[in-house]
């Protein structure tokens, strides 16, 4: 009896150990309306516990406007509706997805917006597809996936959303650029869903164990760069490491142009936003700069004659992405003339999608690029 019992307890334990996370991500925000199908479509009305459920195939439309006055006063979403389609998929807009749909009013009270419910393994090889390629090499992916999956662990985990919104989000992430974007049903191929299935549960973790966002850039240009370098936030275990992988891979170097005027007015801002490490309280009469090569993190600057150390990502904070592509660059003065010449595409945090292609094309495995890109983090299986 008490071996049954044991034994019992033991299943019940390990079942819940190994199941799989379901993940809320934001498909859909600020919508006037919301249009849903599917077959055997099963509603629930969460703000008047009515729950309905159709036979064949059916579609229900949300006219958002009308659940304003629901929350006027709350100033907080609420959880309006949800739906499932036992024997199918659900259709929103022009894509299908498994799993549930929630309906929530947007803070503000004035629209909706969408969450797809699904488990963990089915938003990742979905998301493959969006975030890299499924053609690419299969170790390839499998590297990604461990990432993705932790970025989106990390995310659930915290309830960073909800603690930023300051009351219940109803969503882990949001499907965007911002976050990760996610895909639909048809995103997934036989080799994305043979990268997340066989990569299932793994995530990196810290040396210390913690669970952390592993972020990923498109093609960091030689090197990568930790969290605190572009935005400040420091995070345990990462490390900047030398890709000599993606140079052959994706865009080819840039090079762009700015004027003289263009640099001052960057001072000026750096100056107020407290970049340089003192305020410059003289207008600007001249600019030099020390010879700069594409391996260094910091350019140094002479304004009126006095040295000024600048990091590469606040030049790349203030003109932008589009004349800054990556952190990876050097930069040199010719007359009233900046000219700026780099490599790569992105951030340069974390995993270096064109660096994870080139290795897995060598026959490196998912582990040895994992651990090229995260030398200190811990590859775990959580589930
Ligand atoms: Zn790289």
């Amino acid at each position: 009896m008490l071996r049954a019992l044991f034994i019992l307890l033991f299943i019940s334990q390990s079942s819940h150990a190994f199941s799989t996370p379901i993940v809320s991500v934001r498909v859909g925000k600020s919508l006037r309306n919301i249009i849903v199908s599917g077959l055997d479509l099963k509603r629930h009305l969460v703000f008047n516990n009515d729950t309905k459920s159709f036979i064949g195939k059916k579609t229900v439309k949300f006219n958002c406007e009308t659940y304003t006055t629901l929350n006027k006063q709350r100033n907080k979403p609420i959880l309006l509706a949800t739906l499932e389609s036992p024997t199918g998929l659900l259709s929103y807009g022009n894509d299908k997805y498994q799993g549930m749909f929630k309906i929530i009013t947007n803070p503000k009270g004035d629209s909706c917006d969408i969450v797809n419910e699904i488990p963990m393994e089915a938003y990742i090889s979905s998301l493959l597809t969006k975030e890299m390629n499924p053609k690419w090499p299969i170790e390839a992916l499998k590297a990604q996936a461990v990432a993705a999956r932790t970025y989106a662990l990390h995310k659930m985990r915290t309830q960073q959303v909800t603690k930023e919104l300051g009351s219940e989000a109803y969503y882990d992430l949001e499907s965007s650029q911002k976050h990760q974007v996610a895909g639909s049903y048809f995103d997934k191929t036989d080799s994305t869903n043979e990268a997340s299935n066989s990569t299932r549960g793994e995530i990196l973790t810290t040396e210390s164990g913690q669970i952390q966002p592993i972020f990923f850039n498109a093609k960091c240009g030689g090197r990568t760069l930790r969290p605190d370098q572009v935005w400040h936030n420091k995070e345990e275990s990462y490390q900047s490491v030398n890709c000599p992988f993606c140079h052959d891979i994706g865009p080819k170097n840039w090079n762009h142009y700015f004027s003289m005027e263009r640099l001052k007015s960057f001072f000026s801002w750096a100056s107020n936003e407290g970049y340089l490490k003192e305020k410059l309280d003289r207008e600007i009469n001249s600019i030099e700069l020390a010879p700069d090569s594409i391996d260094k993190f910091v350019v140094n600057f002479y304004i009126n004659d006095r040295p000024f150390i600048v990091e590469k990502t606040v030049l790349r904070k203030y003109f932008g992405g589009v004349l800054f592509p990556s952190n990876t660059f050097a930069i040199q003065k010719n007359g009233n003339i900046i000219g700026v010449l780099g490599e790569g595409l992105g951030h340069g945090v974390g995993l270096c999608q064109m660096g994870a292609f080139a290795m897995a094309n060598r026959g490196w495995s998912y582990k040895k690029i994992l651990s090229h890109y995260f030398p200190s983090h811990v590859l775990k299986k959580l589930y």
